[in-house]
């Protein structure tokens, strides 16, 4: 019985020159961590694709749907693995195109890669399609616009042939972009935010600022979930949770009311910063769409940015709401933030916000409190939790071991 497997494609990396072997060894090392739940035989480069093969020698649809959620991955094709003998991989490729779905026309392409095998490619294209022709009398050959491509791919001493296969998320394997930290608030743009930042190759690290002890901690309990969804694509490796309620009161009672969220959020970004200093992290990421809300002016999103130097990613920026809803439905993350949560966001809001703050006064409701003390102590009482999923994510050594609580309840890992 031919042997079935899943031939993983990546175009981006093929573009990378020098450092292609690095990013294929991280897309190989995250295909592993992700398939983790699978019988996974072995997870192997074969010229320009790399093969997953189970133990039981029978790749399934749900394995094929699992590694297309892996960043990096461009498509997937279910191929059979035969050797060379030629009414092997002949009847393989009447069974893959038997498998393709509706069609009307379809053609063979032949390939050899490293192979010192005799025949031609377009030898077997035509001893392929013949067979092909025989076993599908009512189909047609179109050799310019097929809806079947019957691939027939020699690699050294074996043939790979798939008809059909489906496309991946894309972008670039995680690990191979740097750190980011991300600000995750239970709402549905920053899930999606830290998602596509993650399948452009960057390791996230989210920070939570939940109002707790003024409200109760569901928010945070669904930014766990939230990173749970996330975790078939590897992109997070660690939570962080600030408790900001009683620091939210103090600057609601020291600022002028249309200034308070501009404030909370300048405060916000300030910790995510030295959050990402220890992390190692090189930039901050925010679910931002340009006129989204009141604080997504450019002229309030200025005021807040002028808070940090570290250079702030905002890649909904231009992004409607639609989109955003329908990539959250795609990423399994929209559920989650249906459910609403009182937040730091929720709490002392003012009923008339700056929708176009100035700089100048920005400045001096901020200096009318102690931020730098605030900043400081809100770094000293995260709190964090660790995923597993995400095999380049590495722990920060140090400070934040010794001084700052795991997540409670989940003193110790995961849940
Ligand atoms: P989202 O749907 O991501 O919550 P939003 O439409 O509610 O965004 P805002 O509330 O203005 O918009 O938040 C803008 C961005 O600020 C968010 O996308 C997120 O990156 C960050 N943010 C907001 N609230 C929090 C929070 N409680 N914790 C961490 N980050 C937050
Ligand atoms: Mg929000």
């Amino acid at each position: 019985m031919t042997e079935r497997l899943c031939l993983v494609h990546y175009h981006e990396i093929g573009l990378k020159g020098k450092n292609r072997s690095t990013f294929e060894n991280q897309l190989v090392t995250n295909l592993h961590r992700a398939l983790k739940a699978f019988p996974i035989l072995s997870v192997s480069r074969i010229s320009g694709h790399i093969a997953v093969e189970t133990e039981d020698r029978r790749a399934s649809e749900e394995l094929a749907a699992a590694i297309r959620r892996v960043p990096g991955v461009a498509r997937v094709s279910l191929a059979y693995k035969c050797g060379l003998d030629e009414g092997e991989y002949c009847a393989a490729a009447v069974r893959a195109l038997s498998e393709a779905g509706e069609f009307e026309t379809f053609k063979v392409h032949a390939r050899r890669s490293s192979t010192t095998y005799e025949r031609h490619s377009l030898e077997m294209n035509r001893l392929v399609g013949a067979v092909l022709c025989e076993s599908f009398p009512e189909k047609k050959v179109d050799v310019h616009h097929p809806d079947v491509t019957v691939v027939v791919h020699v690699v050294q001493g074996n043939t790979f042939v798939y008809a059909a296969s489906a496309p991946g998320v894309g972008g670039l394997p995680v690990g191979t972009a740097g750190k980011v930290v991300t600000l995750l608030s239970s709402g549905f743009d920053s899930p999606v935010a830290t998602w596509m930042v993650g399948r452009r190759g960057a390791t996230c690290v989210p920070v939570h600022f939940s109002g707790r002890p003024m409200t109760s901690d569901t928010s945070e309990w669904l930014c766990q979930d939230l990173v749970d969804a996330l975790a078939p694509s590897g992109v997070v490796g660690r939570l962080y949770v600030v408790p900001f309620g009683e620091r939210q009161r103090e600057i609601s009672l020291a600022v002028p009311q249309g200034l308070r969220i501009i404030t909370y959020r300048r405060v916000m970004l300030q910790v995510a910063e030295r959050i990402a200093r220890l992390e190692g992290a090189k930039a901050l990421v925010t679910g931002e769409s340009l006129g989204q809300v009141a604080s997504q002016t450019l002229d309030n999103i200025a005021a807040v940015n002028e808070a940090v130097t570290m250079p702030v990613l905002r890649p909904l920026i231009g992004s409607d709401k639609q989109e955003i809803i329908a990539r959250a439905h795609e990423i399994g993350t929209y559920d989650i933030c249906c459910e609403t949560a009182p937040d730091c966001c929720t709490l002392f809001m003012p009923r008339r916000p700056e929708t176009h703050a100035r700089l100048a006064d920005v400045l001096e409701a901020w200096e009318s409190f102690d931020h730098e003390a605030m900043v400081d102590e809100l770094v000293d009482r995260v709190e964090w939790r660790d995923f597993s999923q995400c095999p380049s994510y590495r722990a920060p050594r140090g400070t934040l071991r010794e001084h700052h609580r795991e997540l409670s309840p989940f003193q110790g890992g995961e849940r």
